[in-house]
């Protein structure tokens, strides 16, 4: 085998340049809809603990669930037509908190037709659909004015498909920013800790939940 040809160190630059790319493209008042409904502590050890972040997005479990997304995406344009189906579509909103004003930025999975969709690639499909998921499609709808989303899950037991109609309110998003300026609660769910990249440095860390 010609041992200059890697396909995993293609793999690697490509998670690690984008995981750059992102962590140096994100503005001090931008915030991901992911950062709103994540541990707020996450939001503010990517950058302090910039190396963890970069390592996290080769972690072979988030390069899975970034190839099951491409690949359904793919899937859905083979079968509707790539005319019918948008992917990866980026959404942003400003709104203000506490006399400053905030980016809330997002990037949906696919829209087709009215609907927005979000796929999740679970490791099993116990408690689906999970409550964070839920208020990450409700963020959405908040994001871009659509009236309704579907979240597709892909797991080795089970697809399964859930609508949620109920955007979030511009009160329920400050609240949320406020809550990830005072960094509280850290964890939001207590199984946050345990799949927490940044746990080896976080004295808020959850141990046995
Ligand atoms: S270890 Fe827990 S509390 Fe600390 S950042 Fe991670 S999820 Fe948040």
């Amino acid at each position: 085998m010609d041992m200059e040809f890697d396909i995993i160190a293609l793999i690697y630059s490509w998670r690690i340049e984008e995981a750059k790319k992102k962590l140096e493209e994100k503005l001090e008042n931008e915030i991901y809809v992911t950062d709103l409904v994540y541990c707020p502590l996450k939001y503010y050890f990517q950058k302090k603990f910039r190396e963890i972040t970069l390592a996290e997005s080769f972690n072979p479990v988030t390069i899975y669930g970034e190839v099951v997304h491409v690949g359904i995406e793919e899937v859905l344009k083979e079968i509707l037509g790539s005319n019918n189906v948008k992917t990866e579509v980026e959404y942003e909103k400003n709104i203000e908190v506490e006399g400053k004003s905030y980016i809330v930025k997002g990037r949906v999975d696919a829209i087709i037709g009215d609907y927005l969709i979000e796929i999740k690639s679970s490791r099993s499909d116990a408690n689906i659909p999970h409550k964070h998921h839920i208020q990450q499609l409700r963020l959405y709808l908040w994001l871009t004015g659509f009236k309704k989303a579907l979240l597709l899950y892909i797991t080795p037991n089970r697809i399964s498909q859930y609508f949620v109609t109920e955007p979030a309110s511009d009160g329920e998003v400050s609240d949320l920013i406020r809550s990830l300026l005072a960094q509280s609660p850290a964890p939001r769910y207590s199984w946050e800790c345990t799949y927490c990249p940044f746990s080896i440095v976080c004295s808020n860390k959850r141990v046995g939940t």
